[in-house]
């Protein structure tokens, strides 16, 4: 995936804000116009996982700090053969709900 410029990714550490190094960014899983990516950062080794998905507003994206692994991550993904809609919702979930929803999805994913 190519991070445009003009997309709101996250771009610096909410720990220690460093900015983070978008090469090394995991794409966990990447569904019709939403992206969702997974970032360590590299001073800190804080990670985050990362939402960009284009919508009819445009480009929105959302940042929560996790401390799952970037192989919990796509596990998750890859068991649930996320469709757009369920992005959609993880999407909803975790504007709502931060980062106890990707844990909440995890844990019923095993
Ligand atoms: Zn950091």
């Amino acid at each position: 995936m190519v991070f445009d410029e003009n997309m709101q990714l996250v771009t610096r550490c909410p720990f220690c804000s460093a900015e983070y190094d978008l090469d090394g960014a995991q794409v966990i899983g990447e569904e019709n116009d939403a992206t969702m990516v997974y970032i360590t950062c590299s001073e800190c080794e804080s990670s985050i996982v990362a939402i960009v998905a284009m919508s009819g507003l445009g480009v929105v994206s959302l940042g929560l700090v996790t401390d799952m692994t970037v192989e919990d991550t796509k596990r998750f993904m890859n068991e649930k053969h996320v469709s757009s809609d369920e992005f959609l919702t993880i999407y909803e979930l975790l504007s709502n709900n931060e980062q106890n929803a990707i844990k909440q999805l995890t844990k019923s994913s095993k």
